[in-house]
C-alpha cells in the first residue's frame, strides 16, 4: 500500500499517561505528513511481567492457554488508551485486537507463529481515513483461541503487518537510539550502528540483543520490509536495517549476551544410532527450541548429552528429557540456570581465525571457563557462568575495539 507507515511502540514508550500522550502526538505528526499510519503497541511498562507474577501466585505452572488469555489483556489496555489519546487530539482512530485485525497464528500457546494476516479490516479502516492501532504480541488460532507470540513478540506483529500491507517502512520505536554494538545499558562505551544487514542483526537478536524479536528480523528479511529502530524519546536518526549495507566490512559488528537460557544435561545415554534423533524430535514436537548441543563421548558404551534452551521453556524441556531418559535407560537428568551465552557477531568472522582466538583469550584474561562453544559463519558463541556474563561482555567489547 502506497504511503503507508507501520510504527511500533514498545512497553516503555507507553508506560504512563504522559508517554502515551507523547506517542499519540508523534503518530499524528506522521499522519499530517500525508501518510497512512498503522501503529502496533506493546503492553504498558512492566504489565506483562506483572501479569505473569500474578498467575504464578496462584499456580507456579499455569496452563499456557490461560496465560495467553491473561497476557493478551496487557496490549488491550494500551491500544485503547492510545486510541483515546489520539481521538482527544482530534483525529479519527480505531484500536483493534489481534483477532479483530485477522492475525491468524499456529496453535501453539505462548510462542505461536503468525501464519496469515487477513488485512481487509485494517484496509477498510485506513480507507476511511483512520489511524489504526493494533495490539502487538497476540493473534488468534484456528480454534479462535487467543495466542501470544513469545516475549518481545510485538516487533514481529509490526513487521508482519508491514509485510502484509506492503508498507513503505516499519519503524520500531523503543527506549534506546537504535541497535548498538552491545547492550548500551551494560556496555557504557557501546556505539550506535547507523546501518546493518538483516543477517547481522538477526544473529544479534538471536543471541540475546533483545532490542528486536528474532522472528521480526527473519520476517523482515523474507518479505524485504525496510526496518528502522529508533527512540520514541527523541528525533535522532536510529539504525537502518536492510539487505545490502554499503560500508566498510567490519570484522566484528557487535557482542551480545543471553542470560535467559538454561542448560539441560542427560547423563549416561546409550551410545547407539537414533538416540539423538529420539531426544531432539521429542523436544521439537513440544515446540521447544534447542540451541547449543554437545555430546561428550565416554570410553564406555554411553555418552552425556547437554543442550541449552530458553529458560521460559525449562519446565517443559526437563519433563521431555526425563521421559526420554527413562525410555532409553539413561542415568539422570540435570539442569543449570546459572549459565549465559556470550557471542560476537560479524560477517568478517568466517574468514578470520584470529577472531575466535582473541575471543577465547579475552575470557582467559578474566579467568572465565568456557563450558560450550558454537560457531556459524558470522557468529561465535560461548556458554559461560552467568554471574560473570556482564563483565565478560564489557571486556570483549573493549578487546575488539568496537
Ligand atoms: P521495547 O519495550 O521497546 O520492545 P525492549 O526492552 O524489548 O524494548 O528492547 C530495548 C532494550 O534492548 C534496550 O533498552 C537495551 O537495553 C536492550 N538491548 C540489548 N542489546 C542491545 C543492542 N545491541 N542495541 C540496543 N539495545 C539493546
Ligand atoms: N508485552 C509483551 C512482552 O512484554 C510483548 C512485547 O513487549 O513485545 O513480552
Ligand atoms: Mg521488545
Amino acid at each position: 500500500m502506497q504511503d503507508l507507515i507501520v510504527q511500533k511502540y514498545g512497553g516503555s514508550s507507553v508506560a504512563n499517561v504522559e508517554r502515551i500522550k507523547r506517542v499519540a502526538g508523534r503518530i499524528i505528526e506522521t499522519k499530517k505528513k500525508g501518510k497512512k499510519v498503522v501503529v502496533v503497541v506493546s503492553a504498558m511498562g512492566d504489565t506483562t511481567d506483572d501479569l505473569i507474577d500474578l498467575a504464578q501466585k496462584i499456580n507456579e505452572h499455569p496452563p499456557s492457554r490461560e496465560m495467553d488469555m491473561l497476557l493478551a489483556t496487557g496490549e488491550q489496555v494500551s491500544i485503547s488508551l492510545l486510541a483515546i489519546a489520539i481521538q482527544s487530539m482530534g483525529h479519527d482512530v480505531v484500536s483493534l485486537t489481534g483477532a479483530q485485525c485477522g492475525i491468524v497464528t499456529s496453535n501453539v500457546h505462548k510462542r505461536a507463529r503468525i501464519n496469515e494476516i487477513k488485512t481487509n479490516r485494517i484496509e477498510k479502516e485506513l480507507e476511511a481515513g483512520k489511524i489504526v492501532i493494533v495490539a502487538g504480541f497476540q493473534g488468534i488460532n484456528e480454534n479462535k483461541d487467543i495466542t501470544t507470540l513469545g516475549r518481545g513478540g510485538s516487533d514481529t506483529s509490526a513487521v508482519a503487518v508491514a509485510a502484509a500491507l506492503e508498507a513503505e517502512l516499519c519503524e520500531i520505536y523503543t527506549d534506546v537510539d537504535g541497535v548498538y554494538t552491545a547492550d548500551p545499558r551494560i556496555v557504557k562505551t557501546a556505539s550506535k550502528i547507523d546501518e546493518i544487514s538483516y543477517e547481522e542483526v538477526l544473529e544479534m537478536a538471536s543471541t540475546g540483543a533483545k532490542v528486536l524479536h528474532p522472528r521480526s528480523v527473519e520476517m523482515a528479511e523474507k518479505f524485504k520490509v525496510p526496518l528502522v529502530v529508533r527512540s520514541s524519546y527523541n528525533y535522532n536518526e536510529g539504525t537502518i536495517i536492510k539487505e545490502d549495507v554499503i560500508m566498510e566490512k567490519v570484522l566484528v559488528r557487535g557482542v551480545s549476551l543471553d542470560e535467559n537460557i538454561a542448560k539441560i544435561s542427560i547423563f549416561e545415554v546409550p551410545d547407539q544410532p537414533g538416540i539423538a534423533f529420539k531426544l531432539f524430535s521429542a523436544l521439537a514436537k513440544s515446540n521447544i527450541h534447542v540451541d547449543m548441543i554437545v555430546q561428550n563421548v565416554n570410553r564406555t558404551a554411553v555418552n552425556d548429552i547437554s543442550f541449552t534452551i530458553d529458560v521460559d521453556e525449562l519446565q517443559e524441556a526437563v519433563s521431555v528429557a526425563q521421559k526420554f531418559a527413562f525410555e532409553v535407560n539413561a542415568q539422570k537428568v540435570e539442569y543449570d540456570q546459572g549459565v549465559a551465552k556470550l557471542s560476537v557477531i560479524g560477517t568478517g568472522i568466517v574468514a578470520n581465525a584470529e577472531i575466535a582466538s582473541k575471543f577465547f583469550e579475552a575470557l582467559f584474561e578474566l579467568g572465565i571457563n568456557i563450558q560450550t562453544i558454537s560457531t556459524s559463519e558470522i557468529k561465535i558463541s560461548c556458554l559461560i557462568d552467568k554471574e560473570r556474563g556482564k563483565e565478560a561482555m564489557v571486556h570483549i567489547h573493549k578487546k575488539f575495539d568496537m
